[in-house]
């Protein structure tokens, strides 16, 4: 044990309420992408395992591949019946997993103030740590390894259905160990989670292939519109109502989309901008070398991490388009390589 670990207070802290409390809430960010589901999931079982009563709160029913994690059928909807009363009953902790601010947690956010204990874990840059124990690091690649260490320092439950949605949360947020987020350590984790019996493929084949044919009409409808600027260092696509109306295909269809601007020779900056509702609209943005797309974000009232980040805003696309190239080109030319 490493005894300098800036975690192991907040570790201790957490695992004391976990092992003190009897109910719990367990809820993540708007738009939950699956290392926010995965670790809810795993966290949950690992909980019910113990023997403690456990809820698990999304805004609204999931699509595929996030319906298809293991044990997705066992959470409950706010907007489905009886959703917003077992937000009301009493719990000893409410948990917000992979939510870097308050305001994040959208329609669950009634929940979190409702009394109990509140505990953040989360690795985004820019947490604004919001809980009463705040379980945060942005070193760590995704939430699922930090749970990893949270049920293995607090020997709580861990078997092959908890291995398998901490694995998926993790090769989620690391685009399958891909991505500069992935350490040593991250690939120790993985590597004992298969000792539990995952196969990456498996995971792979439900998340990355549980897709309908709508996304490839929906990605090849954006890929025809793809446009460059600042002498090709920013690469831009734009998913309109249009485009999903023709397609079919949901905003959940597009994870990953973003990666296809970023890996052109020359693109620093990939920004995908997805309209939401009339004048409202999404930006998720990469970094392909130094410039740090969360402080990008926080400028437009969003966050993230150094290389993935992202916000929602209003108005019309001309004008955020616009606003966002200005930042984003300031931010390129005033960053040293
Ligand atoms: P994505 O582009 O995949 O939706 O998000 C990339 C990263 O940025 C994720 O870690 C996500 O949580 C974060 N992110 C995306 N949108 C927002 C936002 O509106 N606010 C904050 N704080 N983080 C965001
Ligand atoms: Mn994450």
């Amino acid at each position: 044990m490493d005894f300098d670990d800036p975690l192991l207070g907040p570790l201790k802290r957490v695992i004391g309420v976990l092992k003190g409390g009897d109910r719990f809430l367990l809820m993540t960010h708007e738009d939950p992408d699956v290392d926010g589901l995965g670790s809810m999931l795993a966290l949950g079982k690992s909980l019910t395992d113990l023997g403690k009563e456990v809820v698990l709160l999304i805004q609204k029913p999931l699509n595929p591949p996030l319906a298809l994690l293991t044990g997705a059928e066992r959470m409950l909807a706010v907007s489905k019946p009886g959703g917003v009363s077992e937000t009301k009953r009493k719990f000893d902790a409410v948990l917000a997993l992979d939510c870097a601010e308050r305001e994040r947690l959208g329609v669950c956010v009634d929940a979190w103030s409702g009394g109990g204990v509140t505990i953040n874990i989360d690795h985004h840059e820019t947490n604004t740590f919001f809980g009463q124990h705040n379980l945060v690091d942005a070193n760590s690649s995704s939430t699922g390894e930090l749970l990893y260490r949270l049920i293995k320092a607090g020997d709580f439950p861990l078997d092959f259905e908890i291995a398998e949605n901490l694995f998926a949360a993790i090769q989620s947020d690391t685009g399958s160990f891909r991505f500069t987020n992935t350490t040593s350590r991250t690939m120790r984790i993985a590597a004992d989670l298969m000792e539990y019996g995952v196969k990456p493929w498996e995971i792979s084949r439900i998340i990355l292939n549980g897709y309908g044919p709508v996304r490839l009409k929906l990605l090849a409808l954006a890929l025809a519109r793809v446009e460059y600027f600042n002498e090709g260092r920013i690469g831009m696509m734009v998913l309109s109502k249009e485009m999903f109306d023709e397609s079919g295909a949901h905003g959940s269809d597009s994870e990953g989309f973003v990666d296809y601007p970023r890996y052109v020779e020359g693109v620093e900056l990939a920004v995908m901008i997805s309209e939401k509702d009339e004048n409202t609209y999404k930006f998720s943005i990469r970094s392909n070398a130094f410039v740090n797309v969360a402080e990008l974000a926080l400028r437009f009232g969003g966050g993230g991490h150094v290389k993935a980040a992202g916000f929602t805003s209003n108005g019309s696309l001309g004008t955020l388009k616009k606003d966002f190239l200005f930042e984003a080109g300031r931010l390129l030319n005033e960053t040293p390589r």
